[in-house]
């Protein structure tokens, strides 16, 4: 099997080749800004405390959760099959609702504008319905029902809260998506590229060395 982390999955929105990439073990040479932001935010909201019975069900839920090979030192995740892949994936947060089980992700933003820009909430949208659909299996077994829509809540690098972004999760568009991606793994020719061009303005060498369709930025 091959381990298809959820967030190096959700990267085929930003571009696909850097996806495929990763999936067959290739990753950037340097942490980037956003992933140092976003490992402080996560540190400092994992110490907050839940409720008795939001931490019940968490302890419940951890005995699910497996080791990955790739990343042996980042926790345990939840994990569901897709042909070959082995998807895996953990949530930030839940709140348990009186619909369910609602699952929180918590990003961080540079600048509020992104909020509407598709290129950055696109990635995240499908992280999250990832995580929805590697967890509906388990939740199912706990007899916990999984709300229809889930959220994502943006801070900036000070943590505060800059909007949220409802995100709903409909199975068959996941099932569409990891067609798309586990297609593109075994065909190359399916790859779709990035069109943006400060995306391979700033892309990791390690990618832009080997790809074959960077956009250049047109300096006027
Ligand atoms: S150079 Fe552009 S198209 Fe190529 S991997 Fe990087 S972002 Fe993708």
């Amino acid at each position: 099997m091959i381990e298809a982390h959820a967030s190096v999955l959700a990267g085929w929105w930003f571009c696909g080749y850097r996806c495929i990439k990763q999936l067959k073990g290739i990753y950037p040479t340097e942490v980037s800004l956003a992933i140092k932001r976003g490992l402080r935010l996560h540190e400092t909201l994992s110490r907050r405390t839940r409720s008795p019975e939001a931490q019940r069900l968490a302890d419940t839920l951890d005995k699910y959760k497996v080791a990955s090979e790739t990343r042996p030192n980042d926790g345990t995740f939840f994990t569901r099959p897709f042909k070959d892949f082995q998807v895996l994936g953990d949530v930030d947060g839940f709140n348990l609702r009186a619909d369910g089980f609602q699952i929180v992700e918590y990003k961080t933003i540079s600048n509020p504008e992104w909020l509407r820009r598709a290129w950055y909430l696109s990635p995240q949208i499908f992280q999250e319905q990832l995580y929805a659909w590697l967890l509906e299996p388990t939740l199912h077994d706990l007899d916990m029902p999984l709300t229809r829509d889930h959220v994502i809540i943006h801070y900036d690098g000070k943590g505060v809260e800059q909007g949220r972004t409802r995100v709903t999760y409909d199975p068959s568009q996941v099932y569409a998506n990891l067609f798309t991606i586990h297609g593109a793994y075994e065909d190359p020719a399916r790859i779709i590229y990035s069109t943006i061009p400060w995306k391979c303005d700033h892309c990791d060498p390690v990618y832009k060395s080997t790809c074959s369709h960077p956009v250049k930025l047109k300096h006027v």
